[in-house]
């Protein structure tokens, strides 16, 4: 088998057992640019395993995740965000007693250097780039707002924007709409479809209209492996699938 080309993510043979139970089982999956992939499957069927070994908060047994050539499986988390993949976990931390603007000024990269007068431009940069991210995430309005006053839904766009601001090419969401109001679920898709314009996401999602709305391909999961993969419509259309999960 020739090595497939041109993928941001290459998940080959991932696996992880855990006092010899196959949480995940020799998963492969490629991932490309400007793609939003949903990973979608029963409970306990090992999804938020796949992104705890992608992001590096677990460690795997076996395989390989190379991201942008680079091997994943083997860098600390710290290094994997910095290698540019930002993780979203399943509940929202945003720092409650601070504003929506505080929030995404202390999620700004550090690391640069603040030399003088510099510092004045730097300022405007990192304002221009709140209030662009600020608009993204539908909470322009609400920028001196502290976060404690969101609701859920906007909490969790606030986390995305948290994580947007680092500028990943990699986005990971763990259902990212559960507890959500039908309208907020819009807006997310709206807002997902948005950041695929220039980087790539993986969303491990439970509803399946919104899955239909964002999936570039979808992977279904079952006991740890890879059950389907493909377009929603092939998927749906797979009896495998429909017989261990549509079906229920
Ligand atoms: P999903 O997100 O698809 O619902 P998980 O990835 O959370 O499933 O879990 C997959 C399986 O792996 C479950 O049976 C879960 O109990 C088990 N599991 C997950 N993390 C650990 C861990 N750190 N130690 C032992 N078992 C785990
Ligand atoms: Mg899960």
């Amino acid at each position: 088998m020739t090595a497939p080309q041109g993928y941001l993510l290459k998940v080959e043979g991932l696996t992880v057992s855990f006092d010899g139970f196959k949480a995940v089982n020799d998963l492969s999956f490629y991932v490309e640019p400007n793609e939003c992939r949903v990973i979608i499957g029963p409970n306990g069927a090992g999804k938020t395993t796949v992104l705890d070994l992608i992001c590096g908060r677990t460690k795997a047994t076996d395989g390989s995740v190379k991201f942008r050539e680079k091997e994943l499986l083997t860098m600390r988390e710290d290094q994997i965000v910095h290698a540019g993949v930002g993780r979203k976990f399943q509940t929202p931390s945003v720092y409650e007693d601070l504003t929506v603007f505080e929030n995404l000024e202390i999620s700004y990269p550090k690391g640069y250097s603040v030399f003088g007068a510099l510092a004045f431009r730097r300022d405007a940069v990192v304002q221009e780039r709140i209030q662009e991210i600020a608009e993204m995430i539908f909470l322009e309005d609400m920028l001196s707002e502290k976060a404690a006053f969101l609701s859920h839904g906007q909490k969790q766009w606030l986390e995305i924007g948290m994580l947007l601001i680092q500028d990943p090419e990699l986005l990971m969401l763990d259902e990212p709409v559960a507890g959500m109001s039908v309208a907020e679920r819009v807006k997310t898709a709206e807002l997902l479809n948005r950041i695929i314009a220039d980087r790539s996401v993986i969303v491990i999602e439970h509803d399946m209209g919104f899955v239909e709305d964002i999936a570039t391909r979808v992977n279904v999961l079952h006991q740890g492996k890879m059950l389907s993969e493909g377009s929603m419509a092939h998927v749906k259309a797979d009896p495998k699938v429909i017989e261990v999960y549509l079906g229920h």
